[in-house]
Formats: structure tokens, sequence, C-alpha cells
């Protein structure tokens, strides 16, 4: 398949991993001065904020809406018979998705290792995995961890909406009200994702909910799909806590299923270890992989994505070049000096 040395957007890759060239680019609606030609470009052109990602997952949200969910209806009492569907087509979405990823990318090379973060393998026999096997680990964690708390925030999602305690205005009254609602709430889903993820991210940073909940994503450091939600069960609950924005906010089930959705998906590609789905063509989204994989190489910056400019604001965001690391470090030197 395709081998990547230095026809691509970045520095080559010397034998100590792959690293872009560039500096990693907030997405364009952060820009100030406003620049609003590249704004509009990126909201509807390819690739971008719509197409071909966020876009893709909308259609499997709908889809699974429509062919794969019980109707609400069935859903006012929790009974076993309509949870249970609700877990096993998670199950078998993460199992597809992560899964597929890690064979594509790991088992069988499709992109050769050319465009790698890191040269090291995957952890084995290691103490710091369950099983002594970070893939193993990872996978058992997403499998029994993850899918059962997605279904158990689907599950209640459904059976409130079912039973009127969610959704503000009924379909009949405000048609045009409720729709275009509907449809705000998708389009803003990505966002609402990116800053309930920072949030929760930073509270998860507290030295207290670091060690004793989110050091077992951490233990991560070369990273591969699966360890994308290779979370604590605690970490799992605050980060799938983001469909309690559409429980605020929605009127249609639907959006809490795409809210849910992006936090189940995402960190799939957010995790790869790989620049660029596919080397050369279209199907990257602006160094959002490398950023998040500087977060598990450095830990202390880059806690959001590049959709919201909140580690900007806050001072931890590392853009990948070496002025970022010296940014970094002065960063740290600066905290310990505070701290003693
Ligand atoms: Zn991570
Ligand atoms: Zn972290």
């Amino acid at each position: 398949m395709a081998d990547t040395t230095a026809d691509q957007d970045g520095i080559g890759n010397t034998g100590a991993g792959w690293k872009p060239s560039g500096p990693i680019q907030l997405a364009p609606i952060n820009a100030w001065p406003p620049r609003p030609r590249e704004t509009l470009k990126w909201l509807f052109g390819f690739p971008g904020y719509l197409w071909p990602y966020n876009a893709f997952w909308l259609g499997v949200t709908l889809i699974t809406w429509a062919f794969l969910t019980p109707p609400l209806a069935a859903m006012q009492t929790f009974e076993l018979w309509w949870i249970g569907i609700l877990f096993a087509r998670n199950f078998a979405f993460i199992l597809l998705l992560f899964g597929g990823l890690h064979l594509y990318f790991y088992t069988f090379k499709g992109q050769g290792d050319g465009l790698r973060f890191t040269p090291k393998p995957f952890a084995t026999n290691s103490r710091r995995f369950l099983f002594k096997d970070q893939v193993r680990d990872n996978i058992f964690r997403a499998l029994t961890y993850a899918v059962p708390i997605i279904t158990a925030y689907e599950a209640v999602t459904y059976w409130a909406f079912a039973n009127g305690f969610l959704g503000l205005f009924s379909l009949d009254a405000h048609p045009v009200l409720f729709w275009g609602w509907f449809a705000l709430l998708l389009l803003l889903a990505p966002v609402i994702h990116a800053i309930h993820f920072y949030l929760g991210h930073r509270l998860l940073h507290a030295r207290w909910l670091y060690k004793t909940v989110h050091n077992v994503h951490h233990r991560n450091v070369e990273i591969g799909p699966w360890s994308g939600l290779a979370m604590h069960p605690v970490e799992l609950i605050i980060y799938f806590s983001t469909v309690v924005v559409q429980w605020l906010l929605a009127l249609h089930p639907v959006n809490a299923l795409y809210q849910i959705h992006l936090a189940a998906f995402y960190p799939a590609l957010g995790h790869c270890g790989h620049d660029k789905l596919k080397p050369g063509n279209k199907l990257a989204i602006d160094g959002g992989n490398y950023f998040h994989y500087l977060h598990h190489k450095y830990f202390e910056c880059n806690y959001g994505g590049s959709l919201a400019p909140l580690d900007q604001w806050f001072g931890t965001f590392h853009d990948g070049t070496e002025e970022g690391h010296a940014r970094m470090r002065e960063r740290m030197r600066a905290k310990r000096a505070v701290n003693g």
C-alpha cells in the first residue's frame, strides 16, 4: 500500500516517528480577526466541518434511529429486550469501527508505518495493562466498560423522551421552531462535544482524579484506535455526559443520539496514531490526530481539539513546533515555581 516519506506535509519519518511539519492550525472559525471566506469554505467545503466526517456520522445516526432502534413508545418502561438491542448494536458498532481501524492500520499495515507518530510497538508483557497487553486491555475496556455506559446513557435518554420528561415543545404546536432547533442542534453537536470534552478533560487532570481515574487512559503513550475508549468507568461516565447538554436543549431523541455517537466514534480516529487517514488525499482534518497525540506524549497540553480555541485561551495549546515545545517547557517551569 502507500509508502510515505517526504512527499507528504511533514518533515519525513526519520525513525523517531512521523512529525507533521507545519504548526497545528485551529479551525478557521477561531481566527481573529475573522476570515469569513476561509470560514465559509471550511464550514461547507470538502474536507471541512461537515464533510466528510460529521456528515457521515450523522448518516450513521439517522440510519441507527430509523432501523436499529426500537420505537420510542416501546421504551416507556425499562425492559431487558430493548436495552439488549441497544447494547448489541452498540457492541457491533464499536467492534466494527475500532476493530476495523486497528486491523487496517496495525494488523494489515494498510498505510505502512511511514505516517505513524511513533515507531514504538504497543506494549506487551507490561504490568501497566490488563492481561499485560496494551491492545487486549484497550479492547476489554472499550467493550466491557464503554459499551454498557454508552447503552445506559442512550436507554435513559429514550425512556425520558418516551415519558415526556425531555423535549420542550410538541411537533404539532411549533413545527418550524421544532425542526429549526433540531437542525441547529445537529450543526452544533461537534462544538458541544469539543467544549464539554475540554472541560471534562481538564477536570480529569486534577491531581486526585488523574491518579485514581484518568491515568488508566494515559497508560497508553503509544496510541492506536482501541486506546480511544480505554478509560476508567468514571472517566467514561464523565466523557459521555456530553449527552446531558442535549437532555437540556433537545426536542428530539436524534439530537441526543448524534451527541452520543460523536463521543463514541470520534476517539477511534482521534487515537489512530497516524497522520491523515490516507496520505495524499483530502480525507484529513487539520492535524486533529496529531493534536491529541501530543496530549498523550506531553500530558499537560492540548486537552481539547482544534475546533474550539479553549487550549489557546488557557495557555495549554501545543502546535507541534519547536516553539510549541519551548512554550510548554516554560509553562511547566512556571508551574513548578508556583507549586514550590
Ligand atoms: Zn486520548
Ligand atoms: Zn488527559
